[in-house]
């Protein structure tokens, strides 16, 4: 099966080789497809305010338009990009969509624009590819005000020095910059004053048994304490229930993002729920 597989797919493929061996062949051959045809596409969920009243901003989070598989979620697909280097390309891909999104919601008549965040790989954060990043966003006033970065932790830490440094290069190009996922991995406050991040994004899982664990509201509610005295914006993801919500709401968070407010939306769908209602 899997020779008659190869034969449609990979010419070299020999009996010996792994069926890892082989996935991966067949991914990577498809991804870079993918990416000369451009098959991703940008969903948006909804960033609220801590108040969970109203919208604030919104994260733009890739899928892959898999002309057999169909719709594929970034764990599918973004491990693999990062391991082959392919996700320096997925992600520009990724941020020139945005920008295209932000200048048609820019140029409707709504009541304001709102800002949007693009997740990055921590391997952009090189000379080579910060400076293709700050090109990007630097092309229109409106990228570079409204479009903000999310990075996360676990890679950063492995190139300290050189992330110090890069990260300063993006701040003063005037890019917002947010630590992902924070309070899962790594998670070294002392770290965070250095990279110069504007925002903390709470890892879900710590999110997920926050009402249940007193030990996990314990660790929330330092996060915010501290970000809060380094100047940082708390932002609380995968908020599910309205428990965890007026929980969060009373640690003071000042922002939540979940299942609870949304899930992300195709681009025409998040316009029309969320920039054309009259608020
Ligand atoms: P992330 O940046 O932490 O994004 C949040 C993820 O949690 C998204 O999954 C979102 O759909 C999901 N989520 C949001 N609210 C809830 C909730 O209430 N409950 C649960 N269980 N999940 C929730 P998604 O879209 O599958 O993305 C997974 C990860 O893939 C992202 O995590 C991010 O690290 C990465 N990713 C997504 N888009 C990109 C991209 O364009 N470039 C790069 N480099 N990475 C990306
Ligand atoms: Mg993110
Ligand atoms: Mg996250
Ligand atoms: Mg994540």
């Amino acid at each position: 099966y899997q020779a008659k597989q190869a034969q449609d797919h990979i010419r070299f493929y020999t009996p010996q080789m792994s069926e890892q061996t082989f996935k991966s062949l067949v991914l990577e051959k498809e991804l870079r497809e993918a990416i000369h045809n451009n098959e991703f596409v940008v969903y948006y969920q909804p960033v609220f305010e801590g108040s969970g009243t109203s919208i604030r901003g919104a994260e733009a989070l890739v899928r892959w338009q898999h002309p057999e598989r169909g719709l594929l979620l970034p764990g599918e697909f973004i491990p693999f990009a990062e391991e082959t280097g392919l996700i320096s390309r997925i992600d520009k891909m990724v941020l020139t969509q945005v920008i295209g999104d932000l200048r048609r919601w820019h140029a409707m008549s709504i009541n304001r624009i709102i800002p949007l965040s693009v997740n990055i790989s921590g391997r952009h954060i090189n000379e080579k590819d910060v400076t293709r990043l700050t090109e990007i966003l630097n092309r229109s006033a409106l990228a570079r005000d409204y479009i903000g970065l999310e990075l996360t932790e676990t890679y950063l830490m492995q190139f300290a020095e050189e992330t110090v440094v890069q990260l300063e290069r993006l701040k003063h190009a005037g890019v917002r910059l947010a630590m992902d996922d924070f309070g899962s991995g790594y998670s070294s406050l002392g770290y965070l004053k250095r990279f110069k991040i504007d925002t903390l994004k709470i890892d879900q899982l710590l999110v997920r048994d926050i009402v249940e664990n007193p030990e996990d509201r314990s660790i929330a509610e330092a996060i915010i304490k501290m970000g809060h005295s380094l100047g940082l914006q708390i932002v609380a993801e995968g908020v599910e229930t309205l428990e965890q919500l007026e929980l969060l709401k009373a640690l003071e968070c000042d922002a939540l993002q979940g299942f609870y407010f949304d899930r992300a939306l195709p681009p025409d769908i998040f316009e029309a729920k969320y920039l054309r209602r009259n608020r």
